[in-house]
Order: structure tokens, then sequence, then C-alpha cells
């Protein structure tokens, strides 16, 4: 038994600590980069005893800190805080994929100008760019069937992101998973850089240029995502972490 599972529901241990710090920075970071949308989306991790944190409805990303965040167990039961307002579609998402998807520890989900533009074009994300080039071969897409609140959105969810780990929600959003925040971060980080990049060049209204497709595709193929000492976890989050405590050192309060 780990000291995570012994350590119940009111005792916060040293991993939980962590992943509250961690997530924390994240919710910072996307704020400091303008990506969230006022109260709604949500980024979570989950713990090893299934139960995952996430935001607490009606807060702003700007606004979480490591000691607000909800402990939600799989059933939608609050754990920590006793209570806490729950957005119910942001628990069906997550718990929905937790669920199907053994190897994720990290969910996120954001509504960006340029990802819901891109969402909305029938061709999808383009690989007009290297850094678009690098996320193409794990982005798989999901038709919208309304507000994502209801259980039965689960399977098609589930279905529909398959072994991949980037998921268009089509006229709604992007969504990214990994079995780190680092990883989650730093592919949500690629994909939103893409669609920024895509809907400038199509703005642009000049032809463009498309890569060779075997080029294209050796690039997809260049991340090691199983290698402990990978760039996600190595210096792309060490990195996001640095800018989030220059930036908004707050976040860090484990106080609720
Ligand atoms: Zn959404």
């Amino acid at each position: 038994m780990t000291s995570l599972q012994q350590s119940g529901t009111n005792a916060m241990d040293q991993i939980e600590r962590g992943l509250r710090r961690e997530l924390a920075a994240a919710y910072r970071l996307v704020a400091l980069l303008g990506w969230d949308d006022h109260v709604a989306t949500h980024l979570s991790a989950r713990l090893q005893d299934g139960s995952f944190l996430i935001v607490p409805f009606g807060l702003m990303f700007a606004e979480v800190t490591a000691g607000n965040l909800l402990r939600v167990a799989m059933d939608g039961t609050v754990i920590s805080p006793v209570e806490g307002p729950l957005n119910a579609a942001g628990f069906n998402i997550h718990a929905g994929l937790y669920e199907a998807r053994a190897d994720a520890a990290s969910i996120m989900h954001l509504h960006t100008h340029d990802g819901v533009a891109v969402s909305a074009l029938k061709d999808g994300l383009l690989p007009l760019s290297q850094t678009s080039m690098l996320v193409l071969p794990d982005v798989a897409y999901h038709s919208f069937e309304g507000i994502a609140d209801r259980v039965q959105e689960r399977e098609s969810l589930a279905r529909d992101i398959g072994d991949k780990n980037l998921l268009i929600l089509r006229n709604h959003g992007t969504l990214a998973m990994g079995a780190t925040i680092a990883d989650a971060f730093y592919r949500l980080y690629t994909l939103e850089w893409s669609c920024i990049t895509q809907m400038r060049a199509l703005a642009g209204g000049r032809e463009l240029q498309m890569p060779d497709p075997a080029a294209a595709a050796s690039v997809g193929n260049a991340l090691d995502w199983t290698h402990p000492d990978r760039f996600s976890v190595r210096a792309f989050w060490p990195a996001m972490l640095r800018k989030a405590e220059r930036a908004c050192p707050d976040f860090d309060d484990l106080s609720n």
C-alpha cells in the first residue's frame, strides 16, 4: 500500500502537495498566456487512489492556488475541501477519460480562440509549422454533441481519443492528456501554439506552402514520450514552473 493510500482523506501527503503545486502552476500559466476562458474549462491531475484534483467551479484560473483545488472521487464526491462547487461538464469529461485511460495522470481542456477556430475548420490541424508537425500524429477529433455533461458522452470521448493524447473537440476546444502534468502541459502548449500559427497563416490570405509529407511525418516521430529524461520533464516543465514562480509565486499557497 502506498503512503498516499494510507493517508486517508484528511491528511495531505507529500505526493498530493506536489501535485497541487504543479497543477496550480499550470492554471496560473494558462492565465498568464491568456488561454483561459473566464470560469470555464479545467485542468486536472489524478492521485494514486483514483481521485483527482480540479478547479472549483466559479474560480478564474488566476485565482487558483495549491490549496483551493478540489479533490474529487470518481463518483463525483468532493473529498477535500469537504464540499465544493463542481463543474458538471468538467467532472464528466475528466472522470470519463480517466476511466478509459489508465495511463493518464493529467488532463487539460481549453477554449482558446485559436483552438476553437481550428476545431471549427473541416481540415482541423494542418502541418503548417514544425510545431504542428510535432503533435499531429497524436491528434484525434471528437464531434460536438452539446454541453459535455452527459454520462453517455464519456463513451464517445474515450472512443474518439483512442490511444492518442490530444483531442480537438469540434466547435468547442482542445484537450491534452499525459502520464504527468509536465507531459499534458507540453502537449497542450504545443497544440495551442500550432493553432495560433495556423490561424495567422490562414488570415494572411496568401497561398500556403505545405511541407513535404515525409519530412512532416518525421518530426512527430522525433519525441520519445517514454524516456524518463524526456524534454517535457527535463526542460520544458521546470522552465514553466520557474516562470510561474517569477510571475505569480502565490500559486503555491496550500491554505484554502
Ligand atoms: Zn469545454
